[in-house]
């Protein structure tokens, strides 16, 4: 088992309050990821469940046993770390079996234990290789073998891939989704990539200056971000924000008023309201429409990227300089910078959200207190 409750948890260093309160269930078998900016508290929030950083208050369950004074080595967790901190002097084998002699198991358990593990990670072949002869990602592979001999309950992971370089991380981060699978063991994952996020989580934690900004799964994020912070920080390119004026409403749906004059209906849940005036329109670049039957913007280019599988543009809208689109569309496209050219939204792509920053459309059916674990099937 593996499961983990984390209820109020507090980290303050002085004055300084760098967690700041943070409510999650986690159930044995997931695989979380904690994910957000560089310093948003990731790596802090991870060191306090692997008991490295001590808590300054609330309270951290493993197996609904509190474990807020239990050392690092009686939480049943392993950690792999960003550096692999493999002893260059050792081989392979060696460096795998060593939290084992450590234990002082017995040379047989040793044996098995390795090959196990050395089988799971494709690592047979190496080892009695010493750490320089490998690359860099068989290296981190040693580092995980040396985390599974363990038999953890709870893997935790901090940013283990951002060594290595953009095609390994892609593999690696199939073999990790693989190793989750075949382990079935709770995993927590943290990183500042949104893709590594999307790919391998079964949950995302988004966290926002030391709290959780939202928690769901990759696509519940992805369709339905409660925030604009969890809207601009899921999907690449990042969803595009545009001000709009508040016109009024019918039953199903919000009217603004875009730049440019024209006005748009967005659906929206009836019973949302508020105090609006001015409004924030959130379109994915993929969500934008190249040849719109209704024309609601003209924009201007000012970069062009092309990627074969895909074109991106960045533009300004025509006559608004300050609001800037990003379309995201498939196969080669004709536009070239400084060519203006028509773009057009379905309203039901649409996010909304108020000049706090919070959605107003297309809200989470589940709100407030920590989100119950939901298993992508
Ligand atoms: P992340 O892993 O998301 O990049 P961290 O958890 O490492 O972020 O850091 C979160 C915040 O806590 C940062 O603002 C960092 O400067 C601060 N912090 C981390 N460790 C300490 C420390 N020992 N003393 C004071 N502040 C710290
Ligand atoms: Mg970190």
């Amino acid at each position: 088992m593996g499961s983990l409750s984390i209820k109020g948890l507090r980290k303050a260093y002085g004055p300084v309050d760098v967690i700041k309160g943070v409510d999650l269930s986690i159930k044995h078998g997931e695989f979380v990821v904690f994910v957000g900016p560089s310093g948003c508290g990731k790596s802090t929030l991870l060191r306090m469940i692997a008991g490295l950083e001590e808590i300054s208050s609330g309270e951290l369950r493993i197996n609904d046993v509190v474990v807020n004074d239990f050392a690092p080595v009686k939480r049943g967790i392993s950690m792999v770390f960003q550096s692999y901190a493999l002893y260059p002097h050792m081989t392979v084998f060696e460096n795998i079996a060593f939290p084992l002699r450590v234990a002082k198991a017995s040379s047989g358990e040793i044996e098995s234990l390795v090959n196990k593990a050395a089988k799971i990670l494709k690592l047979e072949d190496r080892l009695q290789h010493k750490p320089s002869q490998l690359s860099g990602g068989q290296r981190q592979r040693v580092a995980i073998g040396r985390a599974i001999v363990r038999a953890p309950e709870v893997f935790l992971f901090d940013e283990p891939l951002s060594n290595l370089d953009a095609a390994l991380r892609a593999e690696m981060r199939v073999e990790l989704t693989s190793l989750h699978r075949d382990l079935g063991a709770t995993m927590i994952y943290v990183t500042h990539d949104q893709v590594e996020a999307m790919t391998m989580a079964d949950r995302i934690v988004v966290l926002d200056k030391g709290g959780i900004s939202q928690v769901g799964s990759p696509l519940d994020l992805y369709h339905r971000p409660q925030n604009m912070f969890v809207a601009g920080f899921i999907g690449n390119p990042k969803m595009n924000f545009i001000p709009v004026t508040y016109e009024g409403r019918t039953a199903g749906s919000i009217v603004v008023r875009l730049p440019g004059g024209s006005q748009f209906q967005v659906p929206a849940d009836p019973a949302a309201e508020g105090d609006w005036q001015n409004l924030i329109l959130g379109i994915r670049p993929e969500h934008i429409r190249l040849e719109p039957n209704d024309t609601v913007l003209d924009v201007i280019p000012h970069v062009v990227e092309k990627l074969g599988i895909h074109t991106v543009s960045y533009s300004k809208v025509d006559g608004n300089h300050d609001v800037s689109i990003t379309t995201l569309a498939s196969g080669s496209l004709p536009h070239q910078p400084g060519e203006r050219f028509r773009v057009g939204f379905k309203a039901a792509d649409c996010h909304l959200f108020d000049e706090r920053g919070l959605a107003i459309n297309r809200r989470h059916v589940v709100e407030g207190g920590p989100i119950q674990a939901e298993r992508v099937q």
